[in-house]
């Protein structure tokens, strides 16, 4: 961690809440649905999809579960109801991963089914790495009866490669993106270099496999190598998308869909706003980097 971020990650306690505020403003769609239908109609009249996100995770009682999971059918109608570009990304912590896997997969065929029904389709984010075998679990578990469903890979854990060749079997649409939290040298990979590297053989692996991908990074060394393998290979725009998160790298996003690649925005909303943004600060202290650089900044992108 380099000393800037560490001034801002120990100070962020102290940090009054209306400056993050003004910093979540850019990341996050605001704290209601209608702010993330109104997100996702400005970016889809740019030629960009997005998948919606409603905040939360780590949920404790059944009763916030089932809250979350009516939140998240919730979206789907309004996805439906005013015809948005978008599907739904979900954290399995925030339906009852941790009270009771059981409970938990219930929750996600309840919203897989609505979803079937409006003919969209939900991904399940990846957690830390104490999620992974029951997150991969739940998955296999709904996906035997829904289709309509895909999963998130982290190229800096070290088991990815070998998780990436099972789901490539089993014809998975997958996810691929560097993972956001902070997780010892044991499992994962701690070098930038390393980690794009995995990241590519696990594109590389999918790709093989005539899996649907969503290449998610901002990073230009990992667009261009996605690019270029799907240049070598001849890949169709409805084979792959690229994805990056709402207020980053814009002026990137909008070049990759003037060059014909299909490209999905992650749009979070939420009242839970303020937690998530002191959490995903702390977790991964890069981000405190970002921040510093977006209080500074004066244009506002999304
Ligand atoms: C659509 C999407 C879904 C994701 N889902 C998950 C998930 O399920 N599980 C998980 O662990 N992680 C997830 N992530 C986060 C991901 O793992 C990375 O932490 C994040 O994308 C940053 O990695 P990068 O590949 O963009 O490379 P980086 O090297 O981190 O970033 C490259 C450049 O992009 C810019 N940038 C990146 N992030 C930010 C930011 N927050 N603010 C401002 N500028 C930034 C900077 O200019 C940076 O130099 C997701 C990311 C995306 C885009």
């Amino acid at each position: 961690m380099n000393i800037l971020n560490q001034l801002v990650v120990s100070s962020l306690s102290f940090t009054p809440k209306f400056i993050v505020a003004k910093v979540a403003d850019r990341y996050i769609a605001g704290e209601h649905l209608a702010n993330a239908v109104s997100a996702v109609k400005q970016l889809n009249s740019k030629g960009v999809m997005a998948t919606i996100d409603v905040l939360g995770e780590d949920v404790t009682t059944r009763e916030e579960a089932v809250a979350s999971r009516d939140a998240c059918i919730s979206v789907l109608d309004a996805i439906t109801r005013n015809s948005l570009n978008s599907n739904l990304s979900v954290k399995l912590t925030q339906i009852g991963l941790k009270i009771d896997k059981e409970f938990c997969r219930e929750n996600v065929e309840t919203i897989l089914s609505t979803a079937q029904a409006a003919n969209n389709f939900v991904r399940i984010d990846m957690e830390d790495h104490s999620c992974t075998d029951d997150t991969l679990a739940v998955y296999r578990a709904v996906r035997k009866k829904f289709s309509n469903v895909g999963i998130v890979i982290q190229a800096y854990l070290r088991r990815s490669e070998d998780d990436v060749k099972a789901l490539a079997a089993e014809g998975a649409n997958v996810r691929v993106c560097k993972g956001i939290y902070n997780e010892p040298a044991t499992i994962a990979f701690k070098d930038r270099r390393e980690i794009q590297q995995n990241y590519v053989r696990l594109l590389k692996i999918l790709f093989a496999a005539k899996c649907r991908v969503g290449i998610a990074t901002h990073d230009d060394v990992l667009i261009d190598a996605a690019s270029q393998i799907i240049q070598d290979l001849h890949l169709a725009p409805q084979d792959y998308e690229f994805q990056m998160l709402l207020g980053v790298r814009s002026e990137r996003r909008a070049q990759l869909v003037r060059e014909g690649h299909r490209l999905r925005v992650y749009t979070p909303f939420g009242k839970q706003w303020y937690a998530y943004s002191i959490r995903r600060l702390k977790e991964n202290p890069q981000i405190a980097g970002y921040v510093f650089k977006a209080m500074f900044e004066t244009q506002r992108e999304k």
